[in-house]
């Protein structure tokens, strides 16, 4: 993927998010805030004026700023954070699949770190960390397997973030931050 598929991609999360707005409001409403889909769809709007294409490492540091300061909640600062730290891992103008591994491992990483969180807590990493490892396996992975990883949390009894609180009645219920990593995901790794 070159620089600029890169950040057309990201920009146009912005649709995304919008349409997506009411679903993540209420997945976030069953076993959060509510606040999910508008936090959400701010970052992504607020991304419209800000990208330039000079380069990957610009792009992604400038999302990752972007998302720190326009998303409220938990997950601005995750996902704020993980923009930023896969920026200092990126190539100049072009991502191969080893990048793309590389990329993806700054993500998990980051939100590991920052969140202090591990698999099958029912949150955004449980779909970020399967996707690298998919990807890091040459598996393909579409929509349709990000989709699967998010629909896996429903199972999962929540131990961070404000999900938490629910304890075992946040079984059932999709992790709002697993739904909107698929979107995010599926920006950086979709076939063009
Ligand atoms: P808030 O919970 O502050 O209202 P959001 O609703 O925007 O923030 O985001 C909630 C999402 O953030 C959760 O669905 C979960 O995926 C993610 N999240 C919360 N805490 C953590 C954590 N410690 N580690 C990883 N992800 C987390
Ligand atoms: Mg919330």
């Amino acid at each position: 993927m070159d620089k600029g598929t890169l950040k057309q991609r990201l920009l146009e999360l912005k649709t995304t998010f919008q349409e997506q707005e009411e679903a993540l409001t209420e997945l976030d409403r069953a076993i959060g805030d509510g606040d999910h889909g508008v936090n959400m769809r701010r970052g992504f709007e607020a991304l419209a004026e800000k990208l330039d294409d000079s380069s990957i490492e610009n792009i992604l540091k400038l999302t990752g700023m972007t998302l720190m300061s326009n998303i409220g909640g938990a997950s601005g600062p995750l996902y704020g954070f993980s923009f930023v730290k896969m920026s200092q891992v990126a190539p100049t103008d072009d991502i191969n699949h080893e990048d793309l591994v590389q990329l993806l491992t700054a993500f998990s990483e980051a939100i590991a770190q920052r969140g202090k969180v591990s698999l099958n807590e029912k949150t955004m990493y449980d779909v970020i960390e399967r996707a690298r490892q998919a990807v890091e396996n040459n598996e393909t992975v579409t929509l349709e397997t990000l989709q699967q990883f998010a629909d896996d949390t429903q199972e999962m009894v929540a131990t961070k973030g404000r999900a938490a609180y629910f304890k075992e009645d946040s079984k059932g219920y999709i992790d709002p931050g697993a739904q909107s990593s698929v979107y995010i995901l599926n920006a950086l790794i979709g076939e063009d």
